[in-house]
């Protein structure tokens, strides 16, 4: 079917991009780019970043945790200076991109080209909002509010941030272009490449039922989206990166709120779940590869594969059980089970070094 334009949105992006094409030289012919505008345009493209990764994202698309009130009213003023249209639209296309991902009804599914995914999808008419979708949403006052008054808080807050900036640099021309449309181009373009490069370019580690990859180098552009194969594999957690060391400020702060009393209930899965999930991934891909080779011993390998996977496997629930349990109970009588703990985390690190053999020796075998 024939989807209809959306021409306030083509019309609204389109313009600003050639505004931006045309301004940017005209304002270099006489000026030249002031240090402290040029920090305090990236620092709200940050923050704004941050209101759309922190709160439509993974406060309200995916309530990974629950914030204070006024936490909310923050969020909600730097997700409107961000023009990315309501909270509850934007939950609405993204709980459809999760629930058909790269099928017809994803609004910006990559298997429609690169380009769709990052900005042509937005040009088209999306499905209306069914509040069903929603429902936790649909419910909550102010979302509404902001989904009701939209035009008006997205002008107001954009007019707000560029009128104080412009006072405070005593430079209102620069302000206008730069803390509002280059701000507005950078965080747009970063944004959308959620949608685009982190379905196209990375690797796959937890899951290739989906195209969502994940990626570093697009993490640090992201505000920490970049680990979007986890995230789309387990996307009831709060953190996208879940080692200490990936780059993902979206956590960070959700973290800090966590320690400021300000935000609480964080979600995050289980590790044992998290390795059980990679290891039928690991699992998968091997068996792929020996149905498609033609080495002597293939009928050996999948059964070693099958045995040691299904064992390690039950090892990981085994152990997560057992600590479960050991949190569960008094701590004198959970005493008892440290033993076993012990025993058995020697047990599953001995079968996680096997498992690392295997699939080194399957891969040079096949070599
Ligand atoms: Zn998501
Ligand atoms: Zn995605």
């Amino acid at each position: 079917m024939q989807k209809k334009i959306s021409w306030v949105v083509f019309l609204y992006i389109a313009g600003y991009h050639l505004f931006l094409l045309v301004a940017l030289p005209l304002y270099f012919l006489s000026h030249s780019l002031s240090m402290p505008l040029l920090w305090i345009t990236l620092g709200l493209v940050f923050v704004a970043g941050l209101s759309i990764t922190a709160g439509y994202h993974r406060l309200y698309s995916h309530t990974t945790y629950k914030v204070h009130p006024v936490i909310e009213v923050i969020l909600l003023f730097f997700a409107s200076l961000a023009t990315q249209g309501s909270a509850l639209r934007w939950c609405f296309d993204h709980r459809l991109h999760h629930a058909f991902v790269d099928k017809e009804r994803d609004p910006y599914s990559v298997n429609k080209g690169f380009w769709h995914a990052h900005i042509f999808w937005m040009f088209f008419k999306t499905e209306t909002i069914d509040p069903k979708v929603i429902a936790d949403l649909w419910r909550k006052k102010l979302l509404r509010f902001q989904h009701d008054y939209y035009p008006y808080c997205m002008l107001a807050a954009n007019l707000i941030v560029f009128l104080v900036v412009g006072w405070v640099l005593n430079d209102y021309w620069g302000a206008f272009l730069f803390a509002w449309w280059v701000r507005l181009f950078l965080l747009h373009h970063t944004t959308w490449s959620i949608n685009s490069l982190a379905h196209y370019w990375g690797s796959q580690s937890y899951s290739q039922e989906h195209s969502a990859v994940d990626n570093y180098l697009i993490s640090l552009v992201t505000y920490g989206e970049g680990y979007h194969n986890y995230h789309h594999t387990f996307s009831q957690d709060y953190r996208n990166g879940i080692r200490w060391y990936h780059f993902d400020p979206s956590k960070w702060i959700i973290w800090l709120l966590h320690k400021c009393g300000l935000a609480h209930d964080l979600k995050t899965v289980n590790n044992y779940r998290i390795a059980r999930e990679l290891v039928q991934e690991h699992k998968d891909r091997l068996m792929t590869q020996l149905n498609n080779s033609f080495i002597a011993q293939k009928e050996n390998l999948r059964g070693l594969v099958s045995d040691a996977s299904e064992s390690l496997s039950s090892q990981l629930v085994n152990l997560q059980k057992l600590l479960e349990t050991y949190r569960a109970m008094p701590r004198q009588e959970a005493r008892a089970l440290v033993g076993e703990i012990k025993v058995s985390k020697r047990a599953l690190k001995m079968q996680w070094k096997a498992w690392g053999q295997l699939l080194r020796f399957v891969a040079k075998v096949q070599s």
